[in-house]
């Protein structure tokens, strides 16, 4: 063979080469695209059929929710640990439950003997969504530790030690904004200590019900293990690949075993978060105490946690400092600090920004009676004798004229309220 026979050859090979790269190229990318466009349909698809879900499951929802009260009765009462007890409850009319969102509570308004008027106050859903009852846990209150003369709290004591299996109870249908969406798949972490697990196990109950593969902590302090509440259905979790779950004891009795009965000593503290999360990359949702939750909220922020992604829910007085809109946080400039009095109780102080007129009044000692304290079971009216309120957020059901929902409003001028 000539070199140029060899050149011409070489060339020609180069040649085919070069095409059948080219076609391979080609087919190559026309796959990948191919996959890239199915993948992008598919997630499209998803999207679509959650987006429906959920569209049926609140129009489910706005179907069979009922205003005012209905009637339940306690089907089952059981005791969970010491001093809590569960609730399972059916519609007496036995017609099917609405489906709520995991993290709403009930409003129940109860006729407590020797009570003059009826005690509202609301227990958070414990259990996932079924149409035929819900679940309700409640811890015994007792009086405070530094005050043993006082009575303990009227509706958990009634519930707890009077309210048996067959009682009727009158319920009010669930509500509330501290909620888990079940359609996202961001992963989460469930915070909670004592009585504030509630709202969290539903959240977890909902996402297994579910059969979600959404990443999930679930993180529970209890004093000791004969505190510690749901014990069973909180071990359950772990049979789940995408759960992860961690207890802690704060002061473990000599017979609580650890590594069986509980993981770590001490508190959930956001230094032992920061050791556990592989990132700060979750939606974080916590309930409990008020120390612990300052606490942990504040620890988030210090991480770089935007305020976003953290979601509480406060049970009592204590209250989760978050960062107040502007307008609440002080009155417009010139404008001086609006006091409030008392007039029942004959206490008066200047308003403190960022805190409710309930909180304001509770900071002072004076109780006013609060269920949801967030502006919908209405417990909290206080009748205004002078000035005038602003609210926080909008009240589910407009006051009555001269009165004023404390949990949610501000003094907008001087006030003085009946209480
Ligand atoms: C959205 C939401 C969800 C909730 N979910 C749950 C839940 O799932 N489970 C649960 O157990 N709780 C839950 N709670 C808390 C619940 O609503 C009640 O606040 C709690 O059960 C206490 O109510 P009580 O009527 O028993 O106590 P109260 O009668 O309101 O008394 C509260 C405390 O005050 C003390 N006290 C009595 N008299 C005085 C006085 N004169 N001065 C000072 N203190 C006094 C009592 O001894 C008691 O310690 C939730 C609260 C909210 C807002």
């Amino acid at each position: 063979m000539t070199f140029s026979a060899a050149v011409v050859g070489g060339v020609l090979i180069a040649l085919v080469l070069g095409q059948s790269a080219a076609a391979f190229w080609i087919a190559w990318r026309r796959w990948v695209d191919q996959r890239v466009a199915a993948r992008l349909r598919q997630e499209r698809l998803a999207w679509e059929v959650r987006a429906a879900r959920a569209r049926c499951e609140q129009a489910e929802q706005a179907r069979l929710v009922w205003n005012g009260y209905r009637k339940f009765v306690i089907t089952q009462k059981r005791r969970e640990c010491e001093g809590v007890w569960s609730f399972r409850l059916e519609p007496h009319d036995r017609k099917p439950l609405p489906p709520f969102i995991p993290g709403q509570y009930l409003t129940f308004q109860l006729r407590v003997p020797g009570r003059d008027k009826p005690v509202v106050r609301c227990y958070s859903l414990s259990d996932a969504p079924r149409p035929d009852s819900y679940r309700v846990t409640i811890k015994r209150e007792g009086p405070p530790p530094d005050r043993p003369e006082l009575p303990p709290g009227v509706a958990s004591s009634f519930f707890c030690d009077v309210l048996k299996e067959g009682d009727i109870v009158d319920a009010k249908a669930p509500a509330g904004h501290f909620t888990l969406d079940l359609e996202k798949d961001t992963p989460v972490v469930l915070i909670s200590a004592g009585v504030g697990v509630t709202p969290l196990l539903c959240m977890a109950n909902s996402l297994v019900a579910r059969g979600s593969k959404r990443e999930c902590w679930f993180l529970f302090g209890a004093r000791n293990g004969a505190e510690f509440i749901h014990r069973d259905e909180i071990e359950r979790l772990r049979q789940f690949a995408n759960f992860q779950v961690h207890v802690w004891f704060s002061r473990p009795r000599p017979d609580d075993r650890k590594g069986v009965d509980f993981q770590h000593e001490g508190r959930v503290t956001p230094d032992a978060l920061r050791q556990l999360l592989p990132s700060n990359n979750y939606e974080f949702f916590l309930c409990g105490p008020g120390p612990f939750m300052n606490a942990i909220t504040d620890g988030l922020r210090a991480w770089g946690v935007p305020d976003s992604a953290v979601h509480f829910e406060a049970f009592g007085p204590a209250t989760v400092k978050k960062a107040a809109p502007a307008s609440v946080v002080a009155p417009p400039p010139g404008q001086p600090t609006p006091r409030v009095r008392f007039a029942r109780s004959g206490r008066e102080c200047v308003w403190q920004a960022g805190l409710s007129v309930l909180e304001l009044a509770e900071s002072l000692g004076i109780r006013i009676d609060a269920g949801c304290r967030a502006g919908s079971c209405g417990s909290c009216l206080v009748a205004i004798k002078e000035g005038s309120v602003e609210y926080l957020q909008k009240p589910e059901a407009q006051p009555e004229e001269g009165s004023c929902l404390t949990c949610i409003c501000r003094p907008k001028t001087d006030l003085v309220l009946d209480a």
